[in-house]
């Protein structure tokens, strides 16, 4: 059953198109891969598909699970490089702020199931020792695994990282991708990353931007996508 369904869709910043003529089924519980060059689009399509752009053409359909029988909920991990760390907020206050989602108005409270779901995933993700501090006193793999909490914190059936290992270690890389493995047993998950190394291993599909290729069930990558 598909969770996610991407037709036609094409995304222009003015005068540059990021993306063009873009179709995609995503499963649910599937672990996708979406690869591609720098400047190929790949976070202009997580961010379409989170609602955060309009497209210029095109739909994006966001299905019901097949348990609930509401639409998927969405939960998001942006690129590392992008964000500031220097913020001074810690590390319990980020990752409750993930509760948002549903929360409207500068002076909500957050209740007692939100503050228990944001312990229940502090200590999930081994997290705990980590609370009362500064993001900016953390390393890259601890503070990579800080925005996967944040995500995680609103219970998503699909989880969307983009570029999750591009600013950590190799250990850290993969301890963040064998915590996706154990993930997707729970939910969708969709990695954006122009790494292949990381993705042959762990990957059960990938969808190549700008080749129009979209490979399922097959942890060998054809020859044409390794750059
Ligand atoms: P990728 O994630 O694959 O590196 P992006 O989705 O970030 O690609 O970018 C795709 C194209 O759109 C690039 O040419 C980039 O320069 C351009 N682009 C991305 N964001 C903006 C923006 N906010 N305004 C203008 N152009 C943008
Ligand atoms: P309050 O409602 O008074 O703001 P919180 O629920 O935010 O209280 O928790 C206050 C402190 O209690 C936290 O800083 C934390 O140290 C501790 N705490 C609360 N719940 C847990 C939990 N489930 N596991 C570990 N520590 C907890």
């Amino acid at each position: 059953q598909t969770i996610i369904e991407v037709n036609n869709l094409s995304v222009n910043y003015g005068n540059v198109t990021a993306l063009s003529d873009v179709n995609l089924s995503i499963y649910e519980k599937e672990f996708l891969t979406i690869i591609g060059p720098n400047g190929g689009g790949k976070s202009t399509l997580l961010k379409a598909m989170l609602g955060l752009i309009a497209p210029s053409s095109g739909t994006i359909d966001i299905n019901k699970t097949s348990e609930s029988n509401r639409k998927a909920r969405l939960g998001y991990v942006p690129q590392f490089s992008n964000l500031d760390k220097r913020f001074p907020i810690t590390v319990y206050d980020l990752v409750i702020m993930g509760r948002f989602y549903k929360k409207i108005g500068p002076f909500h409270r957050y209740t007692k199931k939100d503050k228990q779901a944001a312990w229940d995933t502090i200590n999930r993700l081994g997290l705990k020792d980590l609370t009362d501090r500064q993001i900016g006193e953390l390393s890259g793999g601890q503070f990579q695994r800080v925005l996967v909490a944040r995500a995680l914190v609103s219970n998503p059936h699909v989880l969307m990282l983009d570029e999750p290992t591009a600013s950590v270690d190799k250990s850290s890389s993969e301890d963040i991708y064998h915590l996706l493995t154990e993930l997707k047993k729970e939910m969708t998950i969709i990695v954006v990353s122009h790494d292949t190394t990381v993705v042959s291993s762990y990957t059960e599909s990938v969808a190549c931007l700008n080749q129009s290729l979209h490979y399922h069930g097959d942890s060998e990558l054809p020859e044409e996508v390794i750059y």
